[in-house]
């Protein structure tokens, strides 16, 4: 198993922020996965299973983590096809972009909400990523995972999944998706072109979707009461704090300005909740990732 000593999460995150690690652990073997637990006992940290770090706020100095990144990067490649559905499996390291580009390519439909969101496949059946009326565990068939130190398969109908969450086995965040097989449908290469080109227009015009960001920080409340409008009313669209901002375009959307710092972003976040909560008497749920988790 490859393996990197104080990896740095400013690196690893697309926040850009965050201390350092223990040590990174590259997995992108049966083998590997074998001996994944032995050498995470004897580095002494916390595991933290790490995609592409797009829904993770690192907090600063030294963390006591030990990073495991899925790189298994297989696929993706058509594996059945019954007529009515078409299954796809794919490696988690691999970007659901590059997942997206050959349901394109293949005609393939079920996926196109899902465009605009940089994740891995991991990250993204990991946080059942959603946008557009999508869910990603909603086409899932079925997944392979690291279960306490075993390969297994899971059926898409033993996965307990939700808003932005995934429980396998009853076990939330202890599981690595090692590769997942998705359920699709045939559609026209151009009907595929043409939603997800709407779909990816409609994001960037109303996201920051090139700033440094984590996505949205705050999960919604509830379909109808979108996170962003609170956080607005509550005058935290724009407001600013150490090097971090909540983006002026999309009120969830906290930005690294270049040299914010995890403890900035963690105050503003205390501070929205806060205002929010003494104004609407809501309690805002963190979306993002805060590792280690700390209350704020
Ligand atoms: C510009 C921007 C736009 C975004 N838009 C959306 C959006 O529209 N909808 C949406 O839902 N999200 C959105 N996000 C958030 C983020 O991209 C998604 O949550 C994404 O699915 C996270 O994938 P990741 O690989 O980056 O996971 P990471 O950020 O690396 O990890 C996220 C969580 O998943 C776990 N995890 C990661 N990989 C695995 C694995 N292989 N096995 C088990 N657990 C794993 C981690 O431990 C962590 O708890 C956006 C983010 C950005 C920066």
């Amino acid at each position: 198993m490859r393996e990197i000593l104080q990896p740095e999460l400013s690196q690893r995150t697309t926040l850009r922020l965050g201390g350092t690690a223990i040590a990174e652990l590259i997995v992108e073997s049966e083998e590997d996965c074998n001996a994944l637990p032995e050498r995470i006992h004897s580095l002494g940290g916390r595991p933290l299973i790490l995609g592409a770090g797009s829904n993770i706020l690192a907090c600063n100095g030294r963390l006591p983590l030990v990073l495991v990144r899925p790189v298994f990067t297989n696929g993706p490649e058509i594996v059945a096809d019954d007529g009515d559905k078409v299954f796809v499996r794919v490696g988690a390291g691999l970007p659901l972009p590059r997942l997206l580009r050959f349901c394109q390519e293949h005609a393939l439909s079920g996926l196109e909400g899902l465009v605009g969101i940089p994740g891995s496949v991991g990250g993204a059946v990991a946080m059942n990523a959603g946008s557009f009326g999508v869910e990603t565990c909603e086409k899932l068939a079925s997944i392979h995972v690291l279960i306490e130190g075993s390969l297994q398969r899971v059926n898409a109908d033993a996965l307990q999944y939700g808003y932005r969450r995934l429980s396998i086995a009853g076990k939330k965040d202890e599981s690595i998706v090692v590769e997942a097989t998705f359920s699709l449908t045939r559609g026209t290469r151009d009907g595929i072109t043409s939603c997800m080109r709407h779909n990816f227009l409609k994001k960037k015009s109303r996201q920051p979707v090139t700033s440094w960001s984590a996505g949205c920080v705050f999960k919604n409340p509830a379909p109808d009461m979108p996170a962003g409008k609170l956080l607005d009313l509550a005058g935290f669209k724009g407001k600013k704090r150490g090097g971090m901002a909540f983006s002026a375009m999309h009120a969830n959307f906290l930005i690294n300005e270049g040299n914010g710092d995890a403890d900035a972003a963690l105050s503003l976040l205390h501070d929205a909740r806060e205002a929010v909560r003494q104004r609407f008497d809501i309690e805002l749920e963190p979306e993002v990732r805060i590792v280690p988790w700390r209350s704020f």
